[in-house]
């Protein structure tokens, strides 16, 4: 039986971050990288804030090169989901389908998934007008109109920070409160710029080619209206992907993993990085430091067992 020295599933910024230390460190790592490798940059248009590209890099791409650099220094890449694992005891177990691989040691990078809204042109306009990273797509959105659906941090955070950028944000909520932090809403509140839609409900993404407009929908009295405008944001929150592994490690009350800074989890050998861990910054440069930092700990765990015997 092929004992591998790690096993990174995940194949975001994290897990191939986490696969280019471990391999470089001569471990040989096996990464599961899923069925549609890459984790949410493969859903962002240009990343203009990841350092060392000044002229910005398309999120497949910068994904791409992160997968090459890992391949490189010898990383196994398997095109094939989690579907289970066993760290009840070691080796730790992952199962792929049909396939068992045993590890040493695990990295969690399993990232998270954007909830959406599962409307009517949200998936034809996705990257051409919808999209639910402000952070990365806001720029585009100079002086357009946008939408911000969510009454959330995420959805407040959002409004702020695209508010830098489109002459109006309609903060669009399915209920009369929002349910972001009290400091957040004060500053949505007072932001001109940002206008709430309350106790509706976004029904249809409209474009023609991209976004230009969208149907809501009043909860109160069922009332249909049309908003003409460029960008549709969707911030309902995410879904961290620890279906696979919630039975063995320690997640908070939203499903995050609990792990401290250097990724350490309830499970010694057990790391966990980027996302899946992370509910507040989720950047691709945050999710990759936190992969370099799960390795050199993977390594350090490695070497203290082997010194234990
Ligand atoms: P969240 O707190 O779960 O809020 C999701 C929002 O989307 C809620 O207002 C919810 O409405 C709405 N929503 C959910 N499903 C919907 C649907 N299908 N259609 C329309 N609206 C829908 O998620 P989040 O804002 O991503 O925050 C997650 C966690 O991260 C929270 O603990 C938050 O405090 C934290 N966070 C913190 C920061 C920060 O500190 N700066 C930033 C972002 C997130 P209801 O209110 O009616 O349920």
């Amino acid at each position: 039986m092929q004992i591998y020295n790690v096993i990174i599933i995940g194949s975001g910024p994290a897990g191939y971050t986490a696969a280019i230390y471990t391999a470089r460190a001569n471990l040989d790592p096996l990464v599961l990288c899923g069925y549609q490798p890459g984790g949410q940059l493969t859903l962002t248009s240009e990343v203009e804030n990841f350092p060392g590209f000044p002229d910005g890099i398309v999120g497949p791409s910068l994904i791409e090169k992160m997968q090459k650099q890992a391949e490189k220094f010898g990383a196994a890449l398997v095109y094939k989901d989690s579907t289970g694992v066993d760290f009840s005891h070691k080796p730790f177990k992952v199962m792929a389908e049909e396939e068992e691989y045993y590890g040493r040691s695990v990295v969690i990078a399993t990232g998270s998934s954007v909830k959406m809204l599962d409307v009517p042109g949200e998936k034809q306009y996705m990257g051409r007008g919808v999209s639910t990273c402000a952070t990365c797509d806001a720029a585009f959105f100079k002086n357009k109109r946008v939408a911000v659906v969510g009454g959330g941090d995420s959805a407040l955070e959002e409004s702020l920070f695209i508010s830098r950028f489109a002459c109006v944000v309609y903060l669009i909520h399915r209920r009369d409160k929002l349910r972001g932090s009290k400091i957040m809403q004060e500053r949505v509140l007072k932001n001109e710029k940002i206008q709430c839609i309350w106790n509706s409900v976004v029904v249809r993404i409209n474009g023609d080619r991209i976004v230009n407009g969208i149907e809501i929908k009043n909860m109160i009295d069922n009332s249909i209206s049309v908003k003409e405008l460029e960008g549709v944001f969707v911030a309902i929150g995410h879904q961290p992907n620890t279906g696979v592994i919630k039975q063995y490690i320690s997640v908070d009350d939203h499903g995050y993993i609990i792990a401290d800074a250097s990724g350490k989890t309830n499970i010694p050998g057990i790391f966990a990085a980027g996302d899946v861990k992370d509910h507040k910054y989720r950047q691709a440069i945050t999710a990759a430091g936190s992969g370099c930092i799960a390795a050199l700990e993977v390594e350090q765990y490695l070497s203290n067992v082997a010194d234990a015997g």
